[in-house]
């Protein structure tokens, strides 16, 4: 069994980097890829303990981009989620530095939502939201905060009244485009995969043809399989992988006891089951189309 898709704390997970190895290893997972939003430091300090516990670890991230249109019919739309494999070499230095540009925007991001809550009556301080948030603080960090000062009575109406991106207190960041997301990956030698398209509000035809111009800008795989895929959406994603060249990419999201219906390796009710083979097949995928761009020059 193998996960190519899951979260520490580093990023919104509630698992140290190192814990999260022994449990892979505990529950029996030959390969493990941690793909923290827009960092790799949970990797980092996985990397250590998953060598010396035998585990194989790859290095991934998953990036929070803007859709081409920034707005549609007067809405912010909302982020699309880009997963990074790094299977062949590890990411350049250059993609490194510029994840740090992205931390430092998420950090004005906080300050401004900060003083949003403040002139909104529900003020929450940086300090209480990375109570939560130790490494990066995110939003569901805050909304918890506000949970726990009472000033809502749950998650989602934290989102509903204040965080969601066209709720009171929303403040945009600004995030790479889906196209650059692309092109920043496939040049640090990573292959780029939309992840859980289920979340995306095309599908059909038109999920398509946006595949078909992403494509065109470097993706080369397709998350077929993920926690909140129904084995119906499951068969839709892979036809649609097949059907347009794309290599199959999968993983639970596990995100620890914040997410607690999702099972390392396993997902959701056990909807997720990948061999070890799928990685292998993964990477011979990626192998040969370095090889045939690297002929095209
Ligand atoms: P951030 O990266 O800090 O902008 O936070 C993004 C995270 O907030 C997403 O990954 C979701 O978990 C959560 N989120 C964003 N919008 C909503 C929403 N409308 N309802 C519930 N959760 C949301
Ligand atoms: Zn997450
Ligand atoms: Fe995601
Ligand atoms: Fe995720």
């Amino acid at each position: 069994m193998i996960d190519l898709h899951t979260h520490t704390d580093k990023s919104d997970g509630s698992t140290d980097a190192g814990d999260l190895v022994r449990l892979a290893v505990r529950e029996g997972i030959e390969a493990l890829a941690i793909a923290d939003h827009d960092t790799l430091a949970g990797y980092d300090a996985a990397a250590p303990v998953a060598a010396e516990q035998g585990l194989e670890l790859v290095c991934a991230v998953e990036l929070s981009t803007r859709p081409g249109e920034a707005k549609l019919n007067g809405r912010r739309q909302p982020s699309v989620h880009l997963l990074g494999y790094w299977l062949l070499s590890p990411p350049s230095t250059e993609f490194r530095c510029w994840l740090e540009s992205q931390q430092e925007s998420r950090r004005r991001r906080n300050v401004e939502l900060v003083a949003r809550l403040e002139q909104l009556g529900v003020p929450v301080s940086l300090d209480e939201a990375e109570v939560y948030g130790r490494n990066q603080v995110g939003r569901p960090h805050f909304a918890r905060v506000l949970c726990d000062k009472g000033y809502v009575a749950n998650m989602q109406q934290a989102f509903d009244l204040y965080l969601a991106d066209e709720a009171k207190a929303s403040v945009e960041r600004d995030e790479p485009s889906l196209e650059a997301g692309i092109q920043r990956i496939v040049e640090s030698g990573g292959m780029a995969s939309l992840a859980h398209p289920v979340r995306l509000p095309q599908r059909g035809s038109e999920l398509a043809g946006l595949l078909k111009r992403l494509i065109d800008v470097g993706l080369q795989g397709l998350e077929v399989f993920h926690s909140e895929h129904s084995s119906a959406d499951t068969a839709e994603y892979s036809e649609l992988a097949r059907r347009l060249d794309l290599i199959a990419t999968g993983g639970s999201d596990f995100h620890g006891d914040n997410k607690p219906r999702i099972r390392l390796g396993t997902g959701i009710d056990s909807n997720i089951s990948l061999s070890y083979s799928f990685l292998e097949n993964m990477r011979e995928m990626c192998a040969a189309r370095q090889h045939r761009t690297s002929g095209k020059r």
